[in-house]
């Protein structure tokens, strides 16, 4: 699978590199499952008091339900092609997180898994986030700066695009869902409270950050 450093993925015309085999994708992707469950898991707190701040204080369990849900089947996912195990763990979402962030988490790795390569290079994972950006908007009926998720993913499709290293991302990520707090809500539960959400993190953005963080740094682990 990718590496996101530049010195490990990316020659001096800074052309991509793609990974190897296909079951060292697949242990990859088994790897990046468990990362992923384990950092749900130990901000579900966390994710729950943000969405008691101004929504229905249900993201942390939600979050953690689903992401146990895609852990109990990482290996069987992890044995599929990239394309159809993204589209599995988003289907499984969808199914498992419920609230109104399991259809739009789902629809993030839904997206990805149908643009993404077999094995896919820094370019066509930007290029696939991308388009899965703009399937979560649709489905969210949301656009950037109405403290959604989306204010974290759109920063880390712009660093993905300028090249940033992966802990330049995680920082971007984190920045972004700071970034939330001063932001008044005008799309979910939050808008409901008006000028009353801001001065507080959408919880949304943060359970993005966290993931953004967690993938980029099991990616530049990774031999
Ligand atoms: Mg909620």
């Amino acid at each position: 699978m990718l590496q996101l450093s530049n010195e490990r993925s990316f020659d001096t015309a800074g052309g991509m590199e793609t990974g190897n085999a296909g079951d060292m994708a697949a242990l990859n992707l088994a790897r990046l499952i468990a990362a992923a469950a384990d950092t749900i898991a130990a901000h579900a707190e966390e994710l729950t008091a943000l969405d008691q701040a101004i929504g229905d204080g249900d993201h942390g369990l939600n979050m953690k339900r689903g992401f146990e849900a895609v852990r109990a089947e990482a290996e069987a996912f992890s044995a599929k092609p990239l394309h159809d195990a993204l589209k599995a763990i988003g289907t499984k979402l969808v199914m498992t997180v419920g609230g109104a962030s399991g259809p739009l988490f789902g629809t993030l790795f839904l997206a990805l898994g149908k643009e993404i390569s077999a094995a896919p290079d820094r370019a066509n994972l930007t290029a696939a986030f991308g388009k899965a950006i703009e399937a979560v908007a649709a489905r969210g009926k949301s656009q950037v700066g109405q403290k959604t998720m989306l204010d974290v993913l759109q920063p880390v499709h712009d660093a993905l695009l300028q090249g940033k290293t992966a802990p330049e991302i995680a920082g971007i990520a984190d920045a972004a869902a700071e970034a939330t707090v001063p932001m008044k809500a005008l799309r979910g539960r939050a808008s409901f409270l008006g000028d009353r959400s801001i001065g507080h993190m959408d919880a949304g953005a943060r359970s993005t950050a966290l993931l953004v963080r967690t993938i980029v740094e099991t990616l530049e682990g990774q031999p």
